[in-house]
């Protein structure tokens, strides 16, 4: 089993929609799939617990959206509460941690190192995490994992990410509960385009998606805003 959690407790709240494609394709290639989504959990520690004590992953992704709140007056980093869930997380199971999502892409090697979690994902999540899964199952050639961060010998190794230029993504919306968040005020959103070939000084994407605009079908996107309704 692989395990998701939504680390991101900001509000309003953004639906973990790199997640729930992650979790689709994963769903898709025969992987069964358990989400935790601390954002609509009222104790987050508590949840966790509970969580872990029902259930026993081979794999824990953790998405990380933001590494800060972007916002000087409180400036708040949350890499060192990310550590601390992992070593939390660690405490209720054996299962090897992978990180990823836009914000952990930005600083992918040096947020691993920092939380000193097993593996991180910089780039497309979707292929890479079932690949990872499937090496964590049987093989161990850690190499071929597009966008994976590892170890080996007391090195940290960078696998190249995966920005695949013709890509397409699961339709289908329901393993989050992207409802609450809208009855929350906060967002629930789908991806048209990933890429970008600007070069704003504020903007994490081209870091975290590539710098070359790789554009979804039309009739697949229709689809999956259609799944939303
Ligand atoms: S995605 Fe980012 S880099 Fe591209 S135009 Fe928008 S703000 Fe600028």
């Amino acid at each position: 089993m692989l395990t998701l959690i939504n680390t991101n407790r900001m509000v309003p709240p953004i639906a973990p929609i790199g997640l729930e494609y992650v979790a689709e394709a994963c769903g898709r290639a025969g992987i069964e799939v358990s989400i935790l989504d601390l954002a609509l959990c009222e104790e987050p520690a508590k949840a966790i617990r509970e969580f872990f004590s029902r259930r026993n992953p081979s794999l824990i992704g953790l998405s990380f959206r933001n590494v800060d709140d972007c916002f000087w007056p409180s400036a708040e980093w949350f890499v060192p509460g990310l550590a601390q869930l992992v070593r939390d997380i660690r405490s209720l199971s054996d299962a090897p941690i992978v990180l990823g999502g836009v914000g952990f892409s930005v600083f992918a090697r040096q947020v691993v190192e920092f939380t000193v979690a097993d593996f991180g994902v910089r780039g497309d999540g979707e292929a890479a995490t079932v690949s990872l899964y499937r090496q964590i199952e049987n093989g161990r050639d850690f190499h071929s994992v597009p966008g994976l961060i590892w170890r080996q010998g007391g090195q940290t190794c960078v696998n190249e990410p995966a920005w695949p230029a013709d890509f397409s993504l699961p339709v289908r919306r329901n393993m989050v509960d992207n409802r609450t968040y809208f009855a929350r005020g906060g967002q629930c959103g789908f991806e048209t385009k990933r890429g970008c070939n600007r070069l704003c000084l504020y903007c994490a994407d081209p870091l975290s998606k590539g710098s070359i605009p790789r554009s979804r079908k039309p009739a697949e996107i229709a689809d999956e805003i259609e799944s939303l309704l």
